[in-house]
């Protein structure tokens, strides 16, 4: 009889394990359903520029269905509510219960407030394509305000966390609205574009000179970064600093970090930290017939002490070494040990500039270059995925 796979989550982790485990498994050896609370992948590296009004919802919102329509996989629209693996069972928010013989776990990660007060109520934040809409939509309706008012709060704009996603997040601000202002009438230089990071430099994950080259670069084109100095509370229209400066501003965007899903660190499998703890070959160290890819599970490098970080490309690649795992779990045989290849870092700084360092010797790009290397990563994901004939232009 055919086993019950079940996938949590539609996001880059759980697609590529639907995708590599049918590659494996026939229709009469394993059922495949994936749950996902939309009906698309998202592409969460292009966010940004949904966000920022460069691009459309469908370039970054692929319907599940097409990708995997005629791969004899079930997609299941719904939010996971509650994982019992003691009674292999999943409950979802509309109540149904589904049961497994064994289950993926791809949740991703949630925003990590870190208890800032008035944070959480008083900020949004980049993590899906109704996220994306909702900053380009309120930072438009802002600027309208402002253009009636002349209440400078709504021509100023803060991003909280100068990681990659902030940093590409204010690209886009930067390249975008001279644009928006002047169709809407608005002197560009009225507009304050802040990114604040805590830690001495934005961008820890290049060297000094990709970091310098980017503050210059988003720096004339009207950002200011202020950094070693934390966001400390947040109101509907505040944002006060670490230094005791008080930003008055109507927009606040949070970026300032993930943590573990709370659905998957409270489940009962064994977890570090709110991530789930798992072997060399993504089970989960407590229960083997649960499995993990992406963000939600930690994962050390062998003999390491530093977990590799939450990112798209791993997210991927460990969906595939899962997605071959589940097909030696149902047919035997041996486990692939999951052996991360990184293939570099890109950053987006607008439509025109970019930095990076790619491949074994950490080659540095900067510029166009870098720019299109990271279009060029994208259409290779998309063309990996089958993704490029589901872009519903
Ligand atoms: P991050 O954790 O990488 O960056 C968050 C930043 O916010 C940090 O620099 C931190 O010091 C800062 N911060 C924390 N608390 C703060 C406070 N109170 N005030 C001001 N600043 C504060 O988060 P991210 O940028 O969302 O990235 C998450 C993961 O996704 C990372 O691994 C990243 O590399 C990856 N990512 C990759 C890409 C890409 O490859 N282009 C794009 C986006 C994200």
């Amino acid at each position: 009889m055919a086993k019950q796979i079940l996938i949590l989550g539609g996001g880059y982790g759980g697609l590529l394990t639907a995708l590599t485990a049918r590659k494996h498994l026939t229709a009469s050896e394993a059922n495949i359903t994936i749950i996902n609370r939309f009906p698309t992948h998202q592409i969460i590296t292009e966010l940004h520029r949904l966000a920022g009004g460069t691009i459309k919802e469908q370039a970054v919102a692929l319907p599940l269905q097409r990708l995997l329509g005629n791969k004899q996989v079930n997609i299941v629209v719904d939010t996971i509510k509650e994982i019992k693996p003691d009674d292999k069972k999943v409950i979802t928010t509309s109540g149904a219960v589904h049961t497994y013989d064994a289950l993926v776990v791809a949740l991703g990660s949630e925003t990590n407030y870190f208890g800032i007060p008035g944070l959480e109520e008083n900020s949004m934040v980049l993590k899906s394509a109704s996220d994306a809409n909702r900053i380009r939509e309120h930072v438009e309706a802002r600027l309208d305000a402002y253009k009636a008012s002349g209440n400078k709060a709504d021509a100023t704009i803060v991003v909280g966390g100068g990681g990659l996603t902030g940093v590409e997040l204010v690209g886009e601000f930067a390249d975008k609205l001279p644009e928006v202002c002047r169709s809407k009438g608005i002197d560009f230089s009225d507009v304050s574009i802040f990114c604040v990071e805590a830690g001495p430099a934005i961008l820890p994950v290049f060297p000094k000179v990709l970091i310098e080259r980017a503050v210059e670069s988003l720096e004339k084109r009207g950002v200011t970064f202020l950094t070693g100095v934390a966001i400390t509370e947040a109101t509907k229209n505040t944002v006060s600093l670490k230094s005791g400066q008080t930003i008055e501003s109507n927009t606040i965007i949070w970026t300032g970090g993930v943590k573990g899903n709370p659905v998957v660190g409270s489940c009962g499998i064994a977890e570090d930290r709110g991530r789930a703890t798992v072997t060399s070959t993504l089970q989960s160290t407590s229960h083997s017939d649960v499995f993990l890819a992406g963000d939600c599970a930690v994962v050390f490098p062998e003999g390491g002490e530093r977990p590799y970080p939450p990112t798209a490309q791993l997210a991927w690649q460990m969906g595939e070494t899962v997605g071959y795992n589940l097909s030696v779990q149902v047919k035997g045989g041996a486990m692939d040990k999951f052996v991360p290849v990184f293939s570099g870092t890109l950053g987006s700084l607008g439509r025109k500039d970019g930095i990076g360092t790619i491949g074994g010797n950490n080659t540095q790009l900067k510029g166009l270059p870098a720019s299109l290397m990271k279009e060029a990563s994208n259409i290779r994901y998309l063309s990996h995925i089958n993704g490029l004939s589901a872009l519903a232009y």
